[in-house]
C-alpha cells in the first residue's frame, strides 16, 4: 500500500503571511482607582493547587508600606522585594529563577510583578525562564523563546515605559542591553490602578513620563509609521501634553499618564523607537544610566531629528523646573565613546525607522560622538 506523504504545517503556510507581524496583546486588563483590591479574586482561578504558589516580585520602595499588606497572600505564596536602583540584569533573572526552583518543588501558579519598568521586565523574564532551559542571556533577541511562560501579571506603580503592554523584557546582559522579544513575554493580565503611582518623586515622574512622550515622537516621526501606530501614538501624545502642560487635578493626571503609557507602548509595538532610544541604550550599557533619564539626556540634543518634539520637551521641562544633570560624558575616553557608539549603531531597526533605509549614509560615528559629547 502506498503511504501518503505527510506535510509539515509550515510547508502549508504561505510565505506572504510574514509580511505583517501578528503580535500578541495583553488578553486581560483591569483599570480603575483601587482596582488592586481585586487581585486576590483575579488570581484565584489561576491557582493550580495549594503547593503551586504565586510569587510576587515587588519594588522594594514598598517594603513595609500599605501596598505590601494588601497583597493577597495565601498557602505558600511568597514576596520577593526587588531594588529598582539598577536596570534588570540577566544574572539577576537567572538567580531569581534558581531560587524559586530550589525553594519550591512545584512550578509557581504565577509571577506577579508590582513596580516600574524594572520590576515588570524582571517578572516577564522570570516567568519565561521558569519554563525555558538555560540562562536568560541566550534569549535576548527576537523570537528565541520556545515554550510558553508561567502565567504572569503586571501591575505598574509608575507610568511611562509601556512595559505593561509590550512584548519585550529589556535586560542588561554580559555583552549587550537587549530585550527578550517574544510572544510569551507579554503579560497574561495587567492591572492598571492609577492610585498606586501616588508616591512617585517629581523628577522620576518626569523622566519615566518622558519615556512615553519620546516613544510617541519617535513613532510618529518614523518611517515605519502606519495607521495602527499613528492612532495610538497621537492619543498618547495628546495625553502627555495634557499631563505635562495642562491644568489637571492630581487624580486626573495619574489616570491620564497611565493611559498615555499604555497607548505609547501600543504605538511602538507596531512601529519602532528612534534616535533617542538608540543613543540612550549606549549610555545605559556603558554608564548604567537609567532608561528614562538617559532618554531625556539624549533627547534634548536632537533638534536636528525631532525639532518640534524637542521644543515641546523643553516647555515641559521648564513647566516642572526639571534640571537635567550635565557633564555625564565629560571624562570619557575615546574607547568609552566607541563602546557607546557601537551599542547605538547596532540597533539598526531604530535607525532605519528614524532616518530611512539609507541611514548609514548620514549616521556616522563622528555625528554620534558629537551628540554624546554634549551630554
Ligand atoms: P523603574 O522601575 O526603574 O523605577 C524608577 C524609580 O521609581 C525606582 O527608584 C522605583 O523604586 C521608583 N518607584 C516606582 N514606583 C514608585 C511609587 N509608586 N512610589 C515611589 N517610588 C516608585 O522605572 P521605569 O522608568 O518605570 O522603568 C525603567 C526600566 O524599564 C528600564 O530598565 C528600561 O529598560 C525598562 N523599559 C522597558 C520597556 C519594555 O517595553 N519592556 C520599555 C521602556 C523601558
Ligand atoms: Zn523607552
Amino acid at each position: 500500500m502506498q503511504t501518503k506523504k505527510k506535510y509539515q504545517v509550515k510547508d502549508k503556510v504561505p510565505k506572504l503571511m510574514s509580511t505583517y507581524r501578528n503580535f500578541p496583546m495583553v488578553p486581560r486588563v483591569v483599570f480603575g482607582n483601587g482596582c488592586f483590591s481585586q487581585l486576590g479574586e483575579i488570581l484565584l482561578p489561576k491557582r493550580r493547587h495549594s503547593d503551586a504558589p504565586f510569587i510576587y516580585l515587588i519594588d522594594d520602595v514598598f517594603e513595609g508600606k500599605e501596598l505590601t499588606e494588601r497583597v493577597p497572600l495565601i498557602f505558600n505564596d511568597k514576596i520577593i522585594f526587588i531594588s529598582a536602583q539598577e536596570e534588570p540584569k540577566t544574572q539577576q533573572v537567572d538567580a531569581l529563577v534558581s531560587k524559586i526552583k530550589s525553594d519550591f518543588q512545584e512550578l509557581p501558579s504565577g509571577i506577579v510583578g508590582i513596580g516600574g519598568g524594572t520590576v515588570l521586565d524582571l517578572a516577564k523574564a522570570v516567568s519565561i525562564l521558569l519554563t525555558n532551559e538555560g540562562s536568560s542571556d541566550t534569549y535576548q533577541g527576537w523570537d528565541l523563546v520556545n515554550k510558553a511562560s508561567v502565567y504572569h501579571v503586571g501591575i505598574p506603580t509608575i507610568s511611562g515605559t509601556g512595559a505593561e503592554v509590550s512584548r519585550t523584557a529589556v535586560l542588561l546582559g554580559p555583552d549587550k542591553k537587549l530585550g527578550i522579544n517574544s510572544d510569551y513575554t507579554t503579560f497574561d493580565q495587567v492591572m492598571l490602578d492609577p492610585e498606586l503611582t501616588q508616591g512617585v518623586a517629581l523628577d522620576q515622574w518626569f523622566y519615566t513620563g518622558m519615556d512615553c512622550f519620546i516613544h510617541c515622537i519617535e513613532s510618529l516621526n518614523g518611517t515605519y509609521l502606519n495607521a495602527f501606530s499613528q492612532s495610538y501614538g497621537e492619543k498618547a501624545l495628546e495625553l502627555c501634553k495634557e499631563v505635562y502642560l495642562g491644568q489637571l487635578s492630581e487624580c486626573e493626571s495619574r489616570e491620564k499618564l497611565m493611559m498615555a503609557s499604555w497607548h505609547g507602548g501600543m504605538s511602538i509595538a507596531y512601529s519602532q523607537v528612534g534616535v533617542a532610544h538608540a543613543l540612550s541604550y549606549g549610555l545605559s550599557y556603558l554608564l548604567g544610566v537609567k532608561h528614562g533619564i538617559g532618554n531625556c539626556l539624549v533627547f534634548q540634543h536632537l533638534e536636528e531629528f525631532y525639532p518640534e518634539g524637542v521644543e515641546l520637551f523643553n516647555k515641559m521641562k521648564a513647566a516642572h523646573n526639571i534640571e537635567l544633570p550635565h557633564g555625564i560624558c565629560k571624562n570619557l575616553s575615546d574607547s568609552d565613546f566607541d563602546a557607546m557608539i557601537t551599542v547605538a549603531l547596532s540597533l539598526e531597526p531604530l535607525w532605519e525607522n528614524a532616518v530611512g533605509k539609507e541611514w548609514k549614509k548620514t549616521i556616522t560615528s563622528e555625528k554620534l560622538k558629537n551628540i554624546y559629547k554634549k551630554i
